[in-house]
């Protein structure tokens, strides 16, 4: 018989879901406490941050898979501390949970949430588990800084522009899972959705930059926007080189086709999870990663905010998501 939450009841589910954790370092009591305590002997910083992800908002059930889920809505947030250039440490799990919701399908959520957790040195140190109408996934992820960390507030003009990875495969990913769009191959398709699937939190990057980038922030609601609350912190605009924009060879070859723009989706679509960051004109960006980086523009004096192509043609940097504006 297939239980659903109503037959296994709050306790056991948590149960479970500690089972699985295990206890983590640096803990002085585990869960099952009114509240955690963590040593902070060591700490210099506490960098925390929190993150809800609600059903047809954030995220469409028919669209991905409870594993996924769990693993992403890790993954997420620890993008937030990754682009703080932290490392995590601790996270905590709040879950609004139908009643109706299948006891397997609960399970396998939280353990894609540990998995990520795992994969990135990260304890589960409680939560919160309650009934809803609709799934609701609320993660805290508490990290611990060095001395440097990084802001949205302290880019300079003249600083160079620098992104990880490439822009918009998450957003052509999105859509070929609605459907919107028809791939010219698997793997083109395979790529692109589990950019969207399955973002990489930039921890090791954040780290390294703590020391020498000026300001950074993690692309979820895409370059437009982002860029934008680097500049609105900072007090400054910047111009971003259209030519520059790196987009990966499945996205450009589906741009081929003809359906979509790929600069659009790197500029305007969102959940690329890669950090936006500047860095002085003398600062060399970090190797030694495998990841790619990209100096995509520079930071301005003049308040506003330019895509340039090659041929000197300006144009505004298009916007991403923005909640409640683009929900009318
Ligand atoms: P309280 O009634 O004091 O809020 P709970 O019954 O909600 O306590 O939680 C009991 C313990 O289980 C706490 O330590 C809490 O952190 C932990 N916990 C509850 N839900 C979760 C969850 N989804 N993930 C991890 N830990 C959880
Ligand atoms: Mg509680």
């Amino acid at each position: 018989m297939v239980m659903d939450a109503r037959e296994t009841g709050e306790l056991e589910l948590i149960q479970r879901i500690v089972k699985k954790a295990g206890s983590p370092d640096g803990l002085l009591t585990a869960i099952g406490d009114d509240a955690c305590v963590i040593d902070i002997t060591d700490i210099n910083k506490a960098v925390v941050t929190t993150d809800m992800l609600i059903e047809n908002t954030h995220f469409d059930l028919k669209l991905i898979s409870p594993e996924q889920l769990g693993y992403k809505s890790a993954a997420v947030n620890i993008s937030d501390v990754a682009a703080m250039g932290a490392s995590p440490k601790y996270a905590l799990l709040s879950m609004g949970i139908p009643s109706t919701a299948k006891t397997g399908f609960i399970e396998d959520l939280t353990n894609g949430f540990i998995n990520c957790l795992n994969e990135f040195g990260t304890g589960l140190a409680g939560g919160d588990t309650t009934a809803a109408e609709q799934w609701v996934i609320s993660v805290t992820i508490i990290g611990f800084a060095r001395n440097n960390y990084l802001r949205r507030s302290t880019a300079q003009p003249g600083d160079n522009i620098f992104v990880s990875g490439t822009l918009g495969d998450s957003a052509a990913g999105l859509s070929i899972l609605r459907k919107k769009l028809i791939t010219p191959s698997k793997t083109i398709a395979h790529q692109l959705i589990s950019a969207h699937i399955k973002p990489d939190p930039r921890v090791d990057l954040g780290l390294l930059l703590s020391d020498i980038a000026t300001s950074a922030i993690d692309l979820s609601d895409g370059l437009g926007t982002d860029l934008r609350h680097i500049c609105r912190a900072s007090g400054t605009g910047a111009i971003i080189y259209k030519e520059a924009i790196p987009i990966s060879d499945s996205l450009r070859s589906l741009s081929e086709t003809g359906n979509i723009d790929s600069i659009e989706l790197a500029v305007s679509g969102g959940e690329d999870y890669e950090l936006l960051f500047t860095m002085p004109p003398s600062a060399e960006p970090p190797s030694g990663l495998d990841i790619k980086i990209t100096k995509i523009g520079k930071i301005t004096d003049r308040l506003e905010i330019v895509l340039m192509t090659e041929k000197g043609q300006k144009q505004p940097l298009g916007q991403g998501y923005e909640h409640f504006k683009d929900q009318k």
